[in-house]
C-alpha cells in the first residue's frame, strides 16, 4: 500500500478552508482530511512507509479540469496522433491541471474522425498517474454557424443531426461530453431535444438572439462555450446570447480568462451574475501554449502568436496560450472573489457537469487524489496526480 501525507497547507475543501490542514492519501485516493498535526499521530514506524509532503502553508486545491482545450506544448487533438496526446497530457499536469476533455474542430470529417478514433485509443491506455488524464471529448463544430466561424475553419461547417453526431461518437467510443452547437440553424433543435439526455448541449459560435438561445436552453441546452466570443453580443434592444447566459440559471458559461478574449471588466460581470457555481475556467488554447512566439498551425489555418496572443493573419483570436494556473491567478485579479470561493470555478463545477464528482472536483475523502499545490501567485509548485509527486517549482 502507498501512503503519502502532505500537511502543512492551507485545503480548499467544500465545506470552506481548512488552515494548517492535511491530506492522508492511500493508493491514489483520497482517505482523510483534516487540521492539525497527522504527522504526530503515526508511530515511527508508520512514519517510515508513508511519503510526507511538507506544503510549506501553500495552498492545496483538487486538480484542475479544462473542459475546452485544443492543445498545447506544442500538440493538437486534432493531429490524431498518439503520442501528441500523450506529450500533451503529461504537460499538462505543469499547470495543475489532472483531468481534460480533448476538445476537436470544425475540419472535415475524415480528419475530425481520425482524431476521436486516436483520442478514444489512447484514453485506453493513458496512464493515470504521470499525465493529466482524458476524460472525455469536447466536440467544437463541425455543427456551428457559418457566421460567427471564429478561429473555425467555414469550409467545414454542418448541419447538425443526430444520425451524425451518434457515428461520431461510436468513433469517439462513447467520450464525447460535450458538443458545441449552433442552435439556430436548421436541425439543431431536433437534434438537441433527441439527444440531450447523452449529451451536454454547450451554445458557442452562433448568432442566436435571446429569444433563440432561451429556446435552446428550453429544448435542454446547459452551456455556452467561451462567453464573449464567436456570439451574438449584447445589445440594450436585443440582448443576445450574452444577455440570456447572464440570466438564465439553467445555463453555465465558459469563460477564456487570459485577459485578451474579454476585458477583465467583462468577466467580472460574468462571475457577478453567474456566480462561483455556473462559471468554468477554460484554458481554450492552442498548440502554441508553452511554446514560444512565432506561426503555428490551427486546424488547418495559420496562426501568428505574440505577445500572449494567438491570431489568424486578419487580426481573428485564434484559441489562447493560456494555462489554467494563470487563468485563476487572473480571476483572482478580475474579481473581487477569494480563493475560497474561485477554486471550485476550475474542478468541482466541470465534476458536477461530467457526472464525475463521485470521485473528481473536490478535495474530500473516498475520491481520488488529484491535487495541485499553489503559492500566493497560482504558480505550481507540485501536482499529485493519482496520489504520485510530480514537482515544477523549489518550495
Ligand atoms: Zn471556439
Ligand atoms: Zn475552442
Amino acid at each position: 500500500m502507498s501512503q503519502t501525507i502532505i500537511y502543512n497547507g492551507n485545503v480548499y475543501t467544500e465545506h470552506g478552508k481548512i488552515e494548517q490542514g492535511y491530506i492522508h492519501i492511500c493508493d491514489g485516493k483520497i482517505k482523510k482530511v483534516g487540521q492539525g498535526d497527522f504527522v504526530q499521530q503515526l508511530d515511527v514506524n508508520e512514519r517510515q512507509h508513508v511519503e510526507m509532503i511538507d506544503a510549506k502553508g501553500h495552498h492545496i486545491l483538487p486538480g484542475f479540469i479544462d473542459i475546452h482545450i485544443h492543445g498545447g506544448y506544442g500538440e493538437d487533438a486534432m493531429d490524431a496522433s498518439f503520442k501528441g496526446l500523450q506529450h500533451l497530457s503529461q504537460s499538462l499536469l505543469s499547470e495543475g491541471t489532472t483531468s481534460f476533455l480533448a476538445t476537436t474542430m470544425t475540419q472535415s470529417t475524415d480528419n475530425i474522425t481520425k482524431a476521436l478514433s486516436n483520442i478514444a485509443n489512447y484514453s485506453q491506455q493513458q496512464s493515470t498517474d504521470d499525465c493529466a488524464e482524458i476524460i472525455g471529448i469536447h466536440l467544437e463544430g463541425p455543427f456551428i454557424s457559418e457566421h460567427k466561424v471564429g478561429a473555425q475553419h467555414p469550409q467545414f461547417v454542418q448541419r447538425p443531426s443526430s444520425e451524425k453526431i451518434r457515428n461520431l461518437q461510436q468513433t469517439a467510443n462513447g467520450l464525447i461530453k460535450i458538443i458545441t452547437f449552433a442552435p439556430e440553424v436548421e436541425g439543431a433543435l431536433d437534434t438537441l431535444n433527441d439527444l440531450k439526455d447523452e449529451f451536454i448541449f454547450s451554445i458557442g459560435h452562433t448568432i442566436a438572439t435571446f429569444d433563440q438561445t432561451n429556446e435552446a436552453v428550453t429544448n435542454g441546452a446547459k452551456h455556452i462555450t467561451h462567453l464573449y466570443n464567436a456570439a451574438s453580443p449584447f445589445l440594450h434592444r436585443e440582448p443576445g446570447v450574452f444577455g440570456a447566459a447572464w440570466l438564465s440559471e439553467q445555463l453555465n458559461t465558459e469563460l477564456i480568462v487570459d485577459g485578451v478574449h474579454a476585458h477583465p471588466a467583462a468577466v467580472n460581470i460574468a462571475y457577478r451574475l453567474k456566480g462561483n457555481k455556473h462559471f468554468y475556467l477554460i484554458t481554450d488554447a492552442m498548440r502554441a501554449k508553452g511554446m514560444p512566439d512565432g506561426d503555428y498551425d490551427l486546424g488547418g489555418q495559420n496562426v501568428i502568436v505574440k505577445d500572449n496572443e494567438a491570431r489568424l493573419a486578419d487580426g481573428t483570436l485564434a484559441g489562447s496560450i493560456l494555462t489554467m494556473n494563470q487563468g485563476l491567478h487572473n480571476l483572482l485579479n478580475y474579481t473581487e472573489a477569494h480563493l475560497e470561493e474561485l477554486w471550485r470555478v476550475t474542478s468541482l463545477n466541470q465534476a458536477i457537469a461530467l457526472n464525475i464528482d463521485d470521485s473528481k472536483g473536490s478535495i474530500k475523502e473516498n475520491k481520488d487524489a488529484d491535487l495541485v499545490i499553489v503559492n500566493d501567485q497560482i504558480d505550481v509548485i507540485t501536482t499529485i496526480k493519482n496520489g504520485k509527486k510530480h514537482n515544477y517549482k523549489p518550495y
